[in-house]
C-alpha cells in the first residue's frame, strides 16, 4: 500500500489545534478526554437552558435504578466516562418535529439562522433547526478544513448546492473556500442541464461540490448530449448516500478523485469527509460525538458492528442535540486508516431498510441501476399484497430498444430481488421516461416509497 503517498487528513491537525494539543502527535486519549469534558458541558448547558432537556435528569436516574445501583442523588451532569452517555435518553426526529422550540437553548435574538426541513412523504410539522452566529462559524471552519482535503489555494470550485440565502450550505461553503484562497463559483442545485454544462465551459472549475445523482446527470449530459469532455481535479459528493457506481462513472468521465461528505442539517450541515485513502469518513470529532447503537435495543455497539448512527453535539449553543438518532446505518471501521490518522473512520452510510416488501435498500438499488448507461435518476414504489416494486427510470434520451431488459438484468444483481423473483414472491415493473434537459426531481434524500399495489403513478 502506498501509504506514503496518501496525505493524512487535514482534520487531524485542525482537531489537535482545537484541543490545544501542540508539540506532540494527537492521540486517542487526547480526543476522548476532550470529548468527555465537552459532553459534560453540553449536557449541563442543554439541561439548564432547554425545556426539553429537563428529561435528562429523569433519564439518568431511571437508568441508574434499572441497573440496580443504590438510589442516591447522583448529579446527572457528572458523566464519569464516555460509556456513561448510554444512560441518557435519545433525542429523535419526532422530538425535533413536535417539541423543536423546547430544544432551543438561547433567546430568539441570538438565533442567526433557522433551517426548516420539510421531510417529503411525512405529514405534520416540519423539523426546525436553530443556529447562532457562533454555531455557523463552527460549520464554516469545518468546511474550510474539510475542503482542504481536496482543494488547494488557487483552485476554483463550482458549488452545485443552494447558496442564495445567507447561512445556507452553499453560502457557508463559499465563505469557507474564500478563507483558503479558493475561488467559489456559486450555482445552486443542478436543474437545467445545459445551463450547468455552460457553467463548466465558462468558468472552468478545478473541482465541484454537488448531490450525487445531479452530478452524475451533469457528467452524462455533458459527455453524451453536449459532447463536451471536462477534466476536473476533484469532486465532493454531499447530501445523500454515494453509490460506487456513481463514483466509478465520475472518475472515468472527468479523471477526477471523488470524495464524499457525510452530514445533515442536524449535525450543523457538516459531519465528516473521507481522505485520499477513500476508506471511510473522518469526523469532526471536536464538534460531534458519534455512537453506533443497535436500532432495536438502543444499546451501543462495539467498533466494527453496523447499527444506527447517533450523535451528540459538543460545541453548539443554539440547539444542542443530545444523542440524536439519525436513522442512518453505518459502523466504525476497525483498524487505522491508510492515511495514518488517529481519527476514527465511519463507513459509508448505507441508508436504512425501507419498505417491507423485499429486504432491499436504496443504496443497493443505486449500485445496480446507476450502472446502466444513460440512467440519471429513478424512483421506486414498493407495495405489498402482492409484493411488487414499481421502478421509474429517467434517462437523458428516449429509452433505447432493450433498455428495460438491461434494467431487469441489473436488478438481478441485487441478491434479495433476484431471490424473491426466483421464488415468485416479487414482481417488478419498469417504466422509462426521458428527462430531456431538466432533472425530474428535487434534491431530497432518495428513498423507497411505500405504495399500494393497485396505485401506480
Ligand atoms: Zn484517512
Amino acid at each position: 500500500m502506498a501509504s506514503d503517498t496518501i496525505e493524512r487528513t487535514p482534520l487531524e491537525s485542525w482537531i489537535a489545534l482545537k484541543l490545544g494539543v501542540s508539540g506532540e502527535r494527537l492521540r486517542r486519549e487526547h480526543v476522548e478526554r476532550y470529548q468527555l469534558e465537552r459532553l459534560r458541558r453540553t449536557v449541563e448547558w442543554a439541561h439548564r437552558h432547554g425545556r426539553f432537556y429537563r428529561r435528562l435528569r429523569m433519564g439518568a436516574k431511571h437508568a441508574e435504578s434499572l441497573q440496580g445501583s443504590r438510589p442516591r442523588e447522583r448529579d446527572l451532569l457528572d458523566l464519569a466516562s464516555l460509556a456513561d452517555l448510554r444512560l441518557l435518553p435519545f433525542t429523535t426526529a419526532l422530538d425535533l418535529r413536535e417539541r423543536g422550540p423546547e430544544l432551543l437553548c438561547v433567546s430568539q435574538d441570538d438565533v442567526r439562522r433557522v433551517v426548516t426541513l420539510d421531510s417529503s412523504g411525512t405529514t405534520g410539522t416540519p423539523k426546525r433547526l436553530y443556529f447562532t452566529a457562533d454555531d455557523q462559524e463552527l460549520t464554516v471552519d469545518f468546511f474550510r478544513v474539510g475542503m482542504s482535503t481536496l482543494t488547494a489555494p488557487g483552485d476554483r470550485v463550482s458549488i452545485l448546492l443552494p447558496g442564495a440565502v445567507p447561512g445556507s450550505v452553499g453560502d457557508l461553503l463559499a465563505l469557507a473556500l474564500r478563507r483558503s484562497g479558493v475561488t467559489p463559483i456559486p450555482h445552486g442545485f443542478v436543474r437545467d442541464l445545459p445551463a450547468a454544462v455552460d457553467l463548466l465551459r465558462r468558468e472552468r472549475p478545478t473541482a465541484l461540490v454537488g448531490v450525487p445523482v445531479q452530478v452524475l446527470a451533469l457528467a452524462r449530459y455533458a459527455e453524451e448530449v453536449a459532447g463536451e469532455s471536462f477534466r476536473l481535479k476533484s469532486v465532493l459528493l454531499a447530501s445523500d448516500h454515494v453509490p460506487d457506481s456513481i463514483v466509478r462513472e465520475l472518475t472515468r468521465a472527468w479523471g477526477c478523485q471523488v470524495f464524499e461528505h457525510y452530514g445533515m442539517t442536524e449535525m450543523g450541515l457538516g459531519g465528516g469527509v473521507d481522505c485520499e485513502a477513500h476508506a471511510g469518513y473522518h469526523l469532526r470529532e471536536a464538534d460531534l460525538y458519534v455512537e453506533i447503537v443497535d436500532p432495536l435495543t438502543g444499546e451501543p455497539l462495539p467498533e466494527g458492528v453496523r447499527g444506527e448512527v447517533v450523535f451528540t453535539t459538543l460545541t453548539r449553543r443554539g440547539m444542542p442535540l443530545v444523542r440524536y438518532r439519525t436513522g442512518d446505518l453505518s459502523r466504525f471501521l476497525p483498524g487505522p486508516c491508510p492515511c495514518g490518522t488517529v481519527l476514527r473512520r465511519l463507513e459509508r452510510v448505507r441508508g436504512r431498510l425501507a419498505g417491507q416488501t423485499v429486504d432491499v435498500t436504496m443504496p443497493e438499488l443505486d449500485e445496480a441501476l446507476f450502472a446502466v448507461p444513460g440512467v440519471v435518476d429513478f424512483a421506486v414504489v414498493a407495495s405489498r399484497d402482492p409484493s411488487s416494486l414499481a421502478i421509474t427510470m429517467w434517462s437523458l434520451r428516449p429509452a433505447r430498444h432493450g433498455v428495460e431488459g438491461a434494467v431487469h438484468e441489473a436488478l438481478d444483481q441485487v441478491p434479495a430481488i433476484c431471490a424473491a423473483r426466483r421464488a415468485g414472491t416479487l414482481s417488478v415493473t419498469v417504466s422509462t421516461a426521458c428527462v430531456g434537459e431538466r432533472l425530474p426531481r428535487g434534491p431530497e434524500k432518495r428513498t423507497i416509497a411505500e405504495g399500494q399495489a393497485t396505485v401506480r403513478k
